[in-house]
């Protein structure tokens, strides 16, 4: 039902709905292992680099990577404030978004940060990453959290 708000300019109103139907293909490792409880990373032992978010194959050298477990311990590089989001997290409005440099990986890794005291948060501030115990097969299901 779509409901009309004006008419100059028209502006409705509409439901709208999309299911996805998505595969995580090489990255897979990294969602299903989540739910084992393991932030998994990927690394190229000729580059000596290792990559979160994964990548199946070096950016620099082109060989395929491997997959190793990390800590998820870390510190925030950088972080911005939220006012608005996508649905799903506007009920938490506002939060804030890090990029974390995570213990043994050498890019950043975007992600959510859920604290009590977002007055408190600053560049270099010690974080450990959380894994959801209830996995939606989403970037979601893990997040920062400080490390205190
Ligand atoms: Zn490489």
């Amino acid at each position: 039902m779509t409901e009309v708000y004006s008419f100059d300019p028209l502006i409705i109103k509409t439901p709208y709905e999309i299911t996805y139907k998505h595969s995580y293909g090489k990255t897979t490792k990294f969602f299903t292992s989540l739910s084992d409880g393991k932030l998994m990373a990927t690394r190229c032992d000729h580059c000596k680099q290792t990559f979160l978010p994964p990548r199946s194959d070096c950016p620099y050298c082109l060989r395929e990577t491997k997959w190793v477990q990390i800590s998820g311990k870390g510190r925030i590089h950088t972080f911005t404030t939220l006012y608005f989001s996508g649905e799903k997290f506007l009920k938490d409005l506002p939060f804030q978004l890090v990029y974390v440099e995570l213990e043994g990986v050498d890019t950043l890794f975007l992600t959510r940060l859920k604290t009590k005291d977002m007055k408190k948060v600053k560049v270099g501030m010690k974080i450990k990453m959380k894994i959801s115990r209830d996995p939606e097969w989403r970037s979601s299901d893990i997040w920062a959290e400080p490390d205190e």
